[in-house]
């Protein structure tokens, strides 16, 4: 018995509320306080709605006391003029008539004493009582929330603009852009026309970021864009695709006479010098035009083309405009052709790579190769990485190259490890999406752990423009390096002193080592201005600790100029050309630094596919 006794609770008393502190008062007195305290506002009401009762809460919220809203119905004083019925539509309500009222909250706009508004969101219950039906209405001011819901949809909106808009022109986006085309083709298709496309390439952009700033950057952009859509119709669209791209799309296609008129004052326009506080901005441009063929509905095809026929004017000298007609037509297979070769090529890890000796000024020892990555196409011959990088860039080989690249690498230094060459270390090139992809690091461990390389031994070269060269990748490429370095594998940056780091960046950058361009090196001993840029080069990356390498060594001559400059490494035809890893064997079994400078045999034979 003992054990139901705990089981079921004591009953309670009667008119004695429970509850610590609350033992004095009586069930009444605690209804009356909750009542008074709640912030709700409470009315209870007759079936016509007139109010018999409001709490306190009622009047903190209308700003009414009890006394005046006594025998009055909300909808007369409650309910903001304008949305308020007729007297008579007021006089004839009954709760009966509305039974949806007490399955849900209603949210409503009420109006306070002074005419203010506030939201309400509503409760409605009802009582049968002797006296007759009571309905009892609990109102909770939401002002707050629905001001905040509101703020949420204007952000909605807001957001929605931005999605289809570039902020900085206000142009259409990349995203608008293929809604806009695939409608206009779709439009063109259906009445048998054409869809005009334009792709509009800024020239000297970057420049005038670099010289001026970012500022002056995005005034030449906005400049650049009211010269376009001025130019244009108000049925074409104007969007900007890229940093300095932009895309104008004709729904309906103008003459040939007409399309070059508009982009040569495109061009006209854009580059009008634009003036900016002190100075005077320019740019060019350069604009491929594709028109599209009867039925395209693909709009994606129809932005290669004009990006086709832009490439072929950047290759011939900018600041003009081409069309894709046939013979671009007939370049583009061509070029989409040797793409499908590439790609299949890397996937089936077909690429070659050779290897070029560095040499040591000091010591007059081989102490690196480089790894350089050869395409062997079956109808071309060999290929250099000037023509198939950047392809292989614009259809997201790169990383699996560089990874490739990586691990021909590694197997050549065991290799040569393996043949005694102990002094030796190998490198090999990153490109920036490699880096930025992430893992290069983990399969590098992996790759050393694997065959027993140590870390010190393997080489990542890094592009410097590719280090510099975007801004918020910038500090995802610097941490990407130190990974490397603090992993213990030397890095270094790659082609210094042609591209955007000035010495100055070189302190922020955690690589260990520099290797200056071969167009500074090859200037060296006849032009005094890269000989005094290179010895500073060498002096200051000395003082930071770094290695130096000098790229492109043709003579005796400027090895021994750099040599005398304390220049540590170098690496050139002079010593030897890039070659494969089983004359590379042969060469260093032969090494002798008297041959060097001498003769430039077993040059390679590369095809100029460009
Ligand atoms: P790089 O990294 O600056 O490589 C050195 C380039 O200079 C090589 O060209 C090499 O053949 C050439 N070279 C070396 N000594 C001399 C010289 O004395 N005179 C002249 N005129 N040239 C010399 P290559 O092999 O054609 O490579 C060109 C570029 O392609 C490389 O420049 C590198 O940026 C890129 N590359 C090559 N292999 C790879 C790779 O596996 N991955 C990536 N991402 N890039 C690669
Ligand atoms: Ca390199
Ligand atoms: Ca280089």
């Amino acid at each position: 018995m003992a054990r139901d006794d705990r089981l079921s609770p004591a009953p309670s008393p009667v008119g004695r509320p429970q509850g610590e502190g609350l033992d004095a008062l009586t069930e009444g007195q605690l209804l009356k306080l909750l009542v008074d305290h709640i912030n709700d506002g409470i009315i209870v009401m007759d079936r016509g709605a007139r109010i018999l009762w409001t709490n306190a809460g009622f009047s903190r919220q209308t700003g009414w006391s009890a006394e005046e809203a006594r025998g009055r119905r909300p909808q007369e004083f409650l309910m903001p003029q304008e949305v308020r019925p007729s007297q008579a539509e007021i006089d004839q309500f009954d709760f009966d008539m509305v039974p949806e009222d007490f399955e849900d909250f209603q949210i409503v706009q009420n109006m306070r004493k002074d005419g203010g508004r506030y939201w309400v969101q509503l409760a409605f219950s009802q009582a049968d009582l002797q006296e007759g039906v009571r309905v009892i209405c609990a109102a909770r001011d939401i002002s707050g929330q629905v001001a905040a819901q509101d703020a949420l949809a204007a952000a909605k909106a807001e957001l929605e603009h931005s999605v289809n808009s570039d902020v900085l022109t206000g142009l259409a986006n990349r995203r608008r852009l293929g809604e806009v085309l695939a409608e206009a083709l779709e439009g063109a298709a259906a009445r048998d026309g054409q869809v005009a496309l334009f792709h509009v390439d800024l020239d000297k952009f970057k420049e005038v970021n670099d010289t001026h700033g970012h500022a002056a950057g995005d005034a030449i952009l906005v400049h650049a864009a009211e010269a376009m859509t001025r130019s244009t119709r108000e049925q074409d669209l104007v969007a900007r695709v890229g940093g300095d791209e932009f895309v104008i799309v004709m729904p309906t296609a103008p003459t040939p006479q007409e399309l070059a008129e508009l982009a040569r004052r495109i061009i006209h326009e854009v580059t009008r010098p634009l003036p900016w506080e002190e100075v005077e901005l320019q740019c060019g441009a350069s604009i491929g035009i594709a028109v599209s063929d009867p039925g395209l509905l693909d709009g994606e095809e129809l932005i290669q083309q004009a990006d086709f026929a832009l490439y072929d004017v950047k290759q011939k000298g900018r600041g003009s405009y081409a069309s894709y007609d046939q013979a671009l037509a007939d370049k583009h297979l061509e070029k989409k052709r040797m793409a499908e070769d590439l790609r299949r090529t890397v996937g089936e890890g077909g690429l070659h790579f050779h290897f070029q000796p560095v040499l040591s000024l000091a010591t007059q020892e081989i102490i690196g190769v480089e790894t350089l990555a050869r395409w062997m196409h079956p109808t071309r011959g060999l290929i250099a990485p000037a023509e198939f990088i950047a392809m292989a860039e614009d259809n997201g080989l790169l990383t699996d190259l560089d990874m490739s690249a990586m691990q021909a690498c590694a197997e050549a230094l065991a290799e040569l490890r393996g043949r005694g060459f102990h002094r030796i270390g190998a490198s090999f090139n990153a490109s920036s999406q490699t880096l930025a992809t992430g893992g290069l690091l983990d399969r590098l461990k992996w790759t050393a752990e694997r065959l027993e390389l140590p870390h010190e031994r393997l080489w990542v070269e890094v592009l410097e423009t590719v280090v510099f060269g975007g801004d918020a990748a910038e500090t995802d490429l610097a941490r990407e390096i130190e990974g490397l370095v603090a992993a213990g594998f030397p890095t270094l940056l790659d082609d210094f002193g042609v591209g955007y780091a000035g010495l100055s960046h070189l302190a922020q950058l955690h690589v260990t080592g520099i290797k200056i361009d071969r167009s500074l090196v090859r200037t060296l001993s006849i032009d005094p201005t890269s000989a005094a840029i290179v010895h500073s080069i060498v002096r200051l990356t000395e003082e930071l600790g770094l290695t130096v390498t000098a790229e492109g060594v043709e003579d005796a001559s400027s090895a021994a100029m750099l040599a005398a400059m304390g220049c540590e490494r170098a690496q050139g035809f002079g010593i030897a050309r890039p070659m494969p890893l089983p004359q590379l064997i042969e060469w260093l079994d032969q090494f002798d630094p008297d041959m060097l400078f001498r003769d430039d045999e077993g040059s390679e034979e590369i095809m100029d596919v460009a």
